[in-house]
Parts: structure tokens; sequence; C-alpha cells
């Protein structure tokens, strides 16, 4: 595989961007190689400058579930971008996207639109903590819900269960008011609440966890974080960023049949441009300014670019419930198929597959914990990679993600993605 020009674009990149990139995970150093740039992208085909093309299973991170740049998503934009790109003032095209959203969420009666993940989740806690008028949030290891201080925690060592911040910058005083869990553990939760009677306000949580490679929540979990949320008084805001409008049109809500009081969203509902979304009941929803006195604002938010391209996103979606069915499809066959190689090859691995959400872990199952997660060889993730790669595969450039489908992969793609993991197991396992 030629690559020089991405190696020239990289150095480059690198004087002017830190580490090159605008965000960590596309410098591809936890597979040890440098990054792609790209040229372009159509369907499930993803193209860099150095004329090789993928089939592409990273996806943007997941907002493109019709496949890049579909011609009904991006149909009419010129006209749209000829209108203006952003106003300052309200537009038509806000109140069908909030619509859309409120329609496919039951729990969701009114919806803020704002520019990313996290975004959402940030304002969605403080929405949490003022309408509790509490300060703690509970949230899970190995759950990610974007980069805002307060999320930015991970397990404190051993027994605690105040978290420590994962990065330089967040102020220990921040962190003291997040107190980390263990996902698919109600025992946890259930310490955490009884060591913090009375001053949690919020559990925030990705209903499926999709940030730690794809991890499934156990029967049980979610309805007894609904329980215990209801009966301490705390919100429970689910974070659907991924799984929204992905897992399902209504996405994990419609999925495992709960309300969630704040739900965030983000990723499919922009189609690609920069787009996050919080929601919920109207009671919470309602004390957010103007009408009420919790702040929060955008100077692009609602843009009408990503609104547009939003709508149709959805509308797509809506109209053709078939789309999940073939997302479906797709993923039981490539977790049949991998599982036949990890049965033939005798290897420690696993597939964790939901609905179109799956991804493969180098680690012997079941993976159903952060800490089963982080059994995972990662070195062999990154042969496994690497060997993809060369074979104009691009699979997520570390461990720890789900494989993103959509509706342009073909079963071509999907029996050749077969044939070329069974070829790069091998190499990875050394057999
Ligand atoms: C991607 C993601 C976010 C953050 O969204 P950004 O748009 O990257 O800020 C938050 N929560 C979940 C579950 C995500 O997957």
């Amino acid at each position: 595989m030629d690559n020089k020009i991405s190696k020239g674009l990289y150095e480059e990149a690198k004087k002017y961007i830190p580490g090159g990139v605008n965000s960590p995970v596309r410098a591809f150093k936890s597979v040890g190689l440098d990054p792609i740039f790209i040229e372009r992208a159509k369907g499930s085909r993803i193209y860099d400058v150095d004329g090789n093309s993928y089939i592409d299973y990273v996806c943007s991170w997941g907002p493109l579930i019709l496949g890049h740049a579909n011609d009904d998503v991006i149909g009419g934009i010129e006209e749209v971008v000829r209108r203006g790109t952003s106003y300052g003032v309200p537009s038509p095209v806000e109140v069908d996207m909030a619509k859309l959203i409120v329609e496919a969420f039951p729990s969701v009666d009114m919806v803020r639109m704002v520019n990313s993940g996290t975004e959402a989740t940030m304002s969605a806690l403080r929405l949490a903590r003022a309408y509790t008028s509490r300060k703690k949030i509970i949230k899970f290891e190995g759950c990610y819900h974007g980069h805002s201080d307060s999320l930015l925690v991970k397990a404190g060592s051993g027994a605690m269960t105040f978290g420590v911040p994962t990065s330089p910058g967040v102020p220990e005083d921040i962190v003291k008011n997040t107190i980390v869990c263990t996902y698919n553990d109600m025992d946890s939760v259930k310490k955490a609440f009884e060591d913090n009677k009375g001053d949690v306000a919020a559990v925030i949580f990705e209903p499926v966890a999709g940030n730690m490679g794809v991890v499934i929540p156990e029967a049980g979990f979610i309805k007894g974080l609904r329980e215990i949320t209801r009966e301490e008084g705390a919100l429970l805001i689910s974070d659907e960023v991924i799984t929204g409008f992905r897992l399902s049109y209504g996405g994990a809500q419609e999925v495992f049949g709960f309300e969630a009081d704040i739900t965030c969203f983000g990723k499919i509902i922009g189609a690609g441009l920069p787009v996050g979304a919080y929601g919920g009941r109207r009671d919470i929803m309602e004390n957010l300014s103007p009408i009420g006195p919790v702040y929060q604002a955008g100077t692009l938010s609602g843009n009408p670019l990503a609104m547009h391209m939003g709508c149709k996103n959805l509308n797509m979606l809506k109209n053709n419930p078939g789309i999940y069915e073939g997302i479906e499809k797709m993923a039981i066959q490539i977790e049949e198929g991998l599982n036949a190689i990890i049965d033939e090859l005798r290897i420690d691995a696993c597939v964790n597959r939901i609905k179109g959400m799956l991804c493969l872990f180098f680690a012997k199952g079941p993976v159903k914990t952060y800490d089963d997660v982080m059994r995972c060889d990662t070195e062999k993730y990154s042969v496994f990679f690497r060997e993809m790669l060369n074979a104009g595969i691009l699979m997520p450039p570390a461990q720890f993600e789900g494989w993103f489908l959509s509706s342009a992969h073909s079963d071509e793609d999907i029996e050749y993605t077969l044939v070329e993991c069974k070829k790069a197991l091998k190499k990875a396992f050394g057999k």
C-alpha cells in the first residue's frame, strides 16, 4: 500500500495541529501506524489521497448510517447553501428537526439543538443538577459521554467510588462530584446511592456501551437504573449519541422499553455535520433559558445546513424501516462468519452484537464489563488492523470501538471482509 502523500501531509499537519489531528483517535496511534488522509468517500467506500480505496467500518464513528454522501441526504444542499449558511435567528427547519426527534422518542417532549454530543451531555448534566438542586452525578467506567470536565473521569482505585480525572486540566474539585460505577453491576449503583444519599442529581449512561467496543446491557440493568433513579429522586440520562436512530429508529429506549428523563443525541441526527441535541420531559426542559433560569446557548445551534441534512437522514430512516433490518442482517452475517473463524482457528476472541451494532474483542468471551474489555490483546488488534487496511478495509483504528455499518454496505463488502478477517486473524494470532 502506497501512502507517500498521506505521510507528507501528516508531517505537515503535525507542524500546525497538535499531533496532526483534530481528534486523537485519528492519529492511528493505538494501532502503531501513521494516519491516512482522506480525499473523498461515497457509499461504503472511502478513498485516501494516495489513491487507495477502503471498505469503511468507521463511517465517521456513526453518523453515516446511510453511507457516505448518500444522494438523498445531500440532495438539495446547494440550494440550501445559496439561501445562507447561518442566520442567528430561528428558521423553519429547526422545527422540523425537533418534531422528528420528539415523535421518535416518547420520553422526549421538547428538545434543544447543540453542536456536538459533548455539548449535549454537558448541558444535560447542568439541567439535571439545576432541576434536582443536587450536585453529584453517577457515570460508568468505559462509557464515554464526550470530553467535558465532569465526564472525563475514571474509577478510583480499589473500593473507592470517587472518580479521578482521566486528563490533566480537569480539577479535582469538579471530579469529586462524579461517582464512577461499574457497567452491568447494579450493586455498584446501589452502593453509590447509599453513600451519597440525597446528593445524586443524575445517572448518565450509554444504554448499549459503544465506546469500549460494544458492551450489551444485561437483563435487568437498565430497569434497575430506571427504578433506583425514580426511588432516589435522581434523573436518568440516556446518552443515545450512538444508539439513537441506530439501534432502531426509537433508539435504545424503543428496543429495551424504557423512558429516560433526559436523552442525549448526536452523530446520526447530523448526518455528518456537527450536531448534538438533548431532550426530555416538558417539566424538565422548561427550566432552560429563555423560559427558565438554566442558561445554555449556541451561535450555530440549529444551523440550517446541519438541520437540513439531519432531517433528510431521519426522514429516510423513518420512511424506510427496512434499512434497520438490512443493517442487522449484515451484522448477523459478520457475527456468524467471525464466530466460525474463531472456532476454526481456536483463538481467544469473541463477538458482541446487538441489532446492527457489533465489534470483535481480542479476548475470550464473554465481555460484559469494563474489566472484561481490558483483557483484550491490543497488540494483536494492531496486527489485525494493519492487515485489514492493506487489504482495503478500514476498521476502527483502536480495539475499543464499535464497527459501524451502513445501508450502503453490500453483501459483497461483507463477504470480502470476512475472507480478509480470516487471513488477518491468522496473522494476528500466529496461526
Ligand atoms: C461520540 C459520543 C459523544 C460525544 O459526541 P461528540 O460529537 O464527539 O462531542 C457522547 N456520547 C457518546 C455515547 C458518543 O458516542
